[in-house]
Formats: structure tokens, C-alpha cells, sequence
């Protein structure tokens, strides 16, 4: 996928799409790839992230990788330079609940000759650009864009539908609703659907 000329050389890749677009899976793939090849790696996911295990990341088709759990930045920071002063592949996966901070964390990272492989959604539920995502795109040397498949209509989809018990979610709907439930799921430009008040 990449030629790489000069081993010193660090990068940023960027995994990106909608939920169950596979991102996750493709960032285990390539730090696994990354491990094969004798190279030191280091795994983090967002302390939130519990939703299969708390030290792994897994792909819903239940691949894994042992992952560290961090609340930020600095404590990512703090982790490679204390045990991982080696490190020649970085992965983060749902890069987007690390806040803009880690933009410059993963530039840093690249600078140092360090290869940065970050997975995280696109656009929030509205369809909108997720903050950071929109930045580490354009500063990444490679993105890959991944669709899921619309549950509604079965065409590739881009974009991740929020339901709020069973139905689309108004545009500005609180992110945690109290008492409701609520659920995601893939859906293409055409099916996706976003309500406004009024
Ligand atoms: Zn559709």
C-alpha cells in the first residue's frame, strides 16, 4: 500500500467512515500486519470505550487486538515515553473522543519517524464533519474512506442515523437523552435523515 523510502520516515493514516463501516477491523488489521513485521506497536482507546472489553479493541465481527485504555492525550503521551520509548507504529481507535488536542499529538508522533494509524468517524449523526476528524484528514499522508451497507435500502452508506426510541433524531436533540433509548445505524445519503423542529 505505501512505499516507503526511508525507514526514519513517520505518517499519519487516517480509517474513517460511518458506524459499521468496518473502521476498527481495519485498524486491528494493520497493527497486526504491523506486529508480524517485528515492530513495536501500541494500541489506545478512549477510557469511554468499554463496549466489548475494556483492554481490547474489537471490530463487531469480534476481531481483536490488546489495547490500552487513555483518557487523553497526555496521558498517551506520558505512556510512550515511559514504556514505549521504542515504538514504531501508533494505533488510536475512535480518534474522535480524544478532542482536537490529538492532532497535534499525532503530528508530533509522525514527526518523530513514528507511523500513526487512527480510526474514527467522519461525521456525526447530522451528517456533519466530527471535530477532530476534519483536521487530521487534511494532515494525514493517507485516508481511506469506508462505507457500511444501508440497512434501509441496501446501497453503500456514508452516514450514521441516530434513532431516539425508534425514530430519526431532531438535529438538536442533547447528545445523552435521560429515559429514552437509542440506537444507530448505517443508512446511505438517501435514507438518512435528519429532523428539524418546526
Ligand atoms: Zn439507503
Amino acid at each position: 500500500m505505501h512505499l516507503i523510502l526511508n525507514d526514519e520516515m513517520g505518517w499519519i493514516e487516517v480509517v474513517t467512515g460511518s458506524m459499521f463501516s468496518g473502521k476498527s477491523e481495519e485498524l486491528i488489521r494493520r497493527m497486526r500486519r504491523a506486529k508480524f513485521a517485528n515492530l513495536e506497536i501500541i494500541v489506545f482507546k478512549h477510557i469511554s470505550d468499554t463496549r466489548y472489553d475494556d483492554t481490547k479493541v474489537t471490530s463487531h465481527s469480534q476481531v481483536f487486538i490488546e489495547a490500552i485504555p487513555s483518557s487523553g492525550v497526555n496521558e498517551m503521551r506520558q505512556i510512550i515515553n515511559d514504556r514505549y520509548k521504542n515504538v514504531k507504529v501508533v494505533g488510536i481507535d475512535e480518534v474522535q473522543f480524544f478532542g482536537d488536542e490529538v492532532v497535534d499529538f499525532c503530528e508530533e508522533l509522525a514527526d518523530k519517524g513514528i507511523r500513526v494509524v487512527v480510526a474514527g468517524l467522519d461525521q456525526d449523526f447530522r451528517g456533519e464533519p466530527f471535530k477532530p476528524m476534519d483536521r487530521l484528514m487534511a494532515k494525514a499522508e493517507y485516508v481511506d474512506k469506508f462505507n457500511a451497507i444501508c440497512v434501509c435500502c441496501g446501497n453503500p452508506a456514508s452516514r450514521t442515523q441516530r434513532l431516539v426510541n425508534g425514530e430519526p433524531a431532531y438535529e438538536d436533540d442533547p447528545i445523552v437523552l435521560v429515559g429514552a433509548s437509542e440506537s444507530y445505524e448505517p443508512r446511505c445519503r438517501k435514507c438518512h435523515c435528519v429532523k428539524k423542529r418546526g
